[in-house]
């Protein structure tokens, strides 16, 4: 049956390749004729789920009628421009935790080469620049941190992400979204693809809903997620899924991407 559905993606390594100047990360030109296409079909939602900051993200994906998730899903703009920022108890519970956490992280990533990104709700600790040294280094640090605080790291390709509210990751996103446009998932209506640890939560949430997940990179993030190695393999994926839904509108009347 044809229903509707929200398509998630994660941005960086999923949308994007992984560049060296993250900075220069763009949405890769057959990803963003896919999200194109899902926008011009009947009922289904695009939602972009980064834990880059929201305005990062905005500039990143200049199409109308997404749904932009920045930070992990603790801000959203949705499709007209509205945001809607999650607030209460837990953002005073943050400005306490970084107050003793922000020092210990710093010491941390004191190493040549290693950048630090506070992006608030998280901190970033970038090793693509760093010397092979200083990566291995960081690592041990980590392993052996104590923090004063209970903290969420997740591994992705050369970062360290220190969620620094451990109940906020992508599947809190997803759960966010879900709830500020009242959406009731059911089983065929909830799509999520990414590329690192904190997209495995969401993806484990959506696939124990009856969705679909992929990874995108050598090795599934999930054991229930189909992998594609890259953004053109994605965007085919896409189409393919978002077609064969279609399909079953259309009686096999399926329209495909353009290349
Ligand atoms: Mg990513």
């Amino acid at each position: 049956m044809y229903r509707e559905r929200i398509w998630f993606f994660d941005f960086d390594g999923t949308l994007s390749p992984i560049v060296p100047d993250r900075d220069r990360a763009e949405l890769h030109p057959a990803c963003g004729r896919m999200l194109a296409y899902l926008l011009r079909m009947p009922l289904q939602h695009v939602a972009v789920l980064s834990s880059r900051r929201l305005d990062d993200l905005a500039e990143r994906v200049p199409l109308e009628g997404v749904f932009l998730g920045g930070t992990s899903g603790t801000e959203w703009q949705v499709p007209g421009g509205h945001r809607m920022v999650f607030s209460g108890k837990p953002t005073r519970m943050l400005e306490s935790r970084r107050r003793v956490l922000m020092p210990e992280i710093r010491r941390l990533a004191d190493l040549p080469g290693i950048e630090v990104e506070d992006k608030n709700w998280s901190v970033a600790l970038h090793t693509r620049h760093a010397p092979q040294d200083s990566s291995h280094d960081l690592d041990q640090r980590l392993a052996a941190w104590r923090p004063g605080a209970r903290v969420r790291v997740f591994r992705g390709p050369e970062v360290h992400e220190i969620q620094l509210m451990p109940r906020v990751s992508k599947s809190f996103g997803v759960r966010m979204l879900c709830r500020f446009t009242k959406f009731i998932p059911g089983p065929g209506t909830l799509f999520y693809a990414g590329d690192d640890e904190n997209d495995a939560l969401a993806m484990r949430l959506v696939t124990r809903l009856g969705g679909t997940a992929v990874t995108v990179g050598e090795r599934a993030l999930i054991p229930a997620s189909t992998v594609v190695k890259d953004q053109r393999e994605l965007a085919k994926e896409v189409c393919r899924l978002a077609d064969t839904a279609m399909g079953t509108l259309h009686h096999g009347n399926v329209s495909s991407l353009k290349e």
